[in-house]
């Protein structure tokens, strides 16, 4: 290709960006949803609320599910003036194997999320891990998504989980698949600081 063809060609690259870029005049918050069995859904979340901490938002983020260990990303945040933090569950299901303990917990969760979504001086909420609660049946997601629907014009969430239930999946902006293509858990690495936690 001559260096004039390039031109042209990006010239009309150019002219089908600004098109797509001019149609999108909609100025309101966004649903995202991070699913799927690869690594990456809940650091991406984070990444993102990052993005947002920079630009001096307020943000809060419900871990649904607690994991083994203290996260990087709580130590990080925790006392980060722009970021609420609450880590409601216990564990996996296979972890707990309380059912009831779980449910109490989800509920508990839900309580404090469905006050965020109605509060307006929040930007941005990570519910992380959130889709597990209705997978095992510890919450309804009708109410969830009614809430979501109702949540201030301009508050974005982020809600991640490897399976989602479809009722979110309808009323979503963004869903992102992240695809497990290999994980260097199952070549016998072990889970590692900074890495998975
Ligand atoms: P991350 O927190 O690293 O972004 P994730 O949120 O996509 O991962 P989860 O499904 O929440 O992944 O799993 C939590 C933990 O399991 C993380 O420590 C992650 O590194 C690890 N993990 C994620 N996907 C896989 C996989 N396919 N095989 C083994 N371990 C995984
Ligand atoms: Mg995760």
């Amino acid at each position: 290709m001559t260096d004039q063809e390039h031109k042209q060609r990006m010239i009309k690259r150019k002219e089908v960006m600004d098109a797509k870029i001019a149609k999108a005049t909609e100025e309101r918050g966004v649903l995202i949803l991070l699913k799927g069995n690869g690594k990456g859904k809940s650091s991406s979340a984070f990444g993102t609320m990052l993005r947002s901490v920079g630009h001096g938002k307020k943000c809060a983020v419900i871990q649904f599910i607690k994991g083994r260990s203290e996260t990087g990303e709580y130590k990080f945040f925790k006392d980060h003036p722009q970021v609420e933090w609450h880590v409601m569950g216990h564990g996996f299901t296979w972890e707990t194997q309380d059912k009831e303990q779980d449910i109490k917990a989800a509920q508990q969760a839900w309580a404090v999320a469905e006050k965020l979504l109605q509060d307006d001086s929040y930007d941005m909420l990570v519910f992380d891990e959130m889709s597990y609660m209705f997978k095992y049946d510890y919450l309804d997601v009708a109410p969830v998504v009614a809430a979501l629907q109702q949540r201030p014009k301009k508050q974005n969430v982020i809600i991640t989980g490897r399976t989602m239930a479809l009722p979110l999946q309808d009323i979503a902006d963004t869903i992102s698949v992240v695809q497990d293509e290999r994980h260097a858990f199952r070549l016998g690495v072990k889970a590692q600081i900074g890495i998975e936690y």
